[in-house]
């Protein structure tokens, strides 16, 4: 397998690139709209064709490059089951199994950030964990319906009971770390660690983020695959 960490600075985005090393076939995991032109280099020059742009879910701090790359490459866009995305060529429902020539991408229903999340298994190895689980972190329950009981059931029964090596991706890191392992965010996660249900719950009602700055304009446009033409109209 060819995978590749990308990340965006001003959204602290981690994008993903999968790909088949004999097909040349590629999908990419949350893009970033202003990333496309870094993104679509990054395949020309590995000679890789961009099959699917993928959503873990409905970003609420960037926009999607989908629509972009779709015009760009032709490629589908796919979004988890049940998400507000009238745009989607697909949706992909929990356990579904997407390949980028012969590697497997399983979804994972991982509700919580936000009620439609998934989390993606890459070639059995690389956990795609979206905004659910971070390396020493978890994504913020307080908007977009999400809710901070149902991150702690996703996590705990869908993501910690997968093997202790399995390498953990996240979809933001905002402390510079890059990958961790389920084994080690099992021991070291501070959201995590000796919580229970209830004290996770209260914890995340105590966090009093403030909102992305991009929120009144990311959550609409993301609903249009990230298209600004459609958005402006
Ligand atoms: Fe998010």
């Amino acid at each position: 397998m060819l995978f590749r960490q990308l990340f965006d600075y001003t959204t602290y985005t981690y994008t993903y690139l999968i790909a088949d090393p004999d097909t040349r076939e590629a999908a990419l995991v949350d893009s970033v709209i202003e990333q496309v032109d870094r993104d679509l280099k990054l395949l020309k020059e590995l000679g890789l064709t961009l099959r699917y742009c993928l959503e873990t879910h409905i970003h609420a701090d960037h926009i999607t490059g989908t629509a972009e790359l779709r015009a760009a490459t032709q490629c589908q866009g796919i979004v988890p089951q049940n998400a507000q995305a009238q745009c989607a060529d697909r949706f992909i429902a929990d356990g579904e199994v997407l390949r980028v020539g012969r590697v497997p991408i399983a979804a994972i229903a991982t509700p919580g950030h936000t009620d439609s999340h998934m989390a993606y298994l890459v070639n059995g190895t690389h956990l795609l964990t979206g905004d659910s689980l971070f390396i020493r972190g978890c994504g913020r329950t307080d908007f977009q319906s999400g809710d901070a009981g149902t991150l702690y059931d996703s996590i705990t029964q869908r993501l910690l009971t997968l093997p202790d090596t399995t390498l953990v991706y996240p979809g933001h890191d905002y402390r510079g770390h890059t990958v961790s392992t389920i084994g080690e965010e099992k021991h070291w996660n501070p959201r995590l660690a000796g919580r229970d249900r209830a004290s996770f719950i209260e914890l995340m009602g105590s966090l009093n983020l403030p909102n992305p700055q991009k929120i009144m304009e990311a959550v609409p446009a993301n609903e249009r695959c990230g298209n600004m033409a459609a958005l402006a109209s």
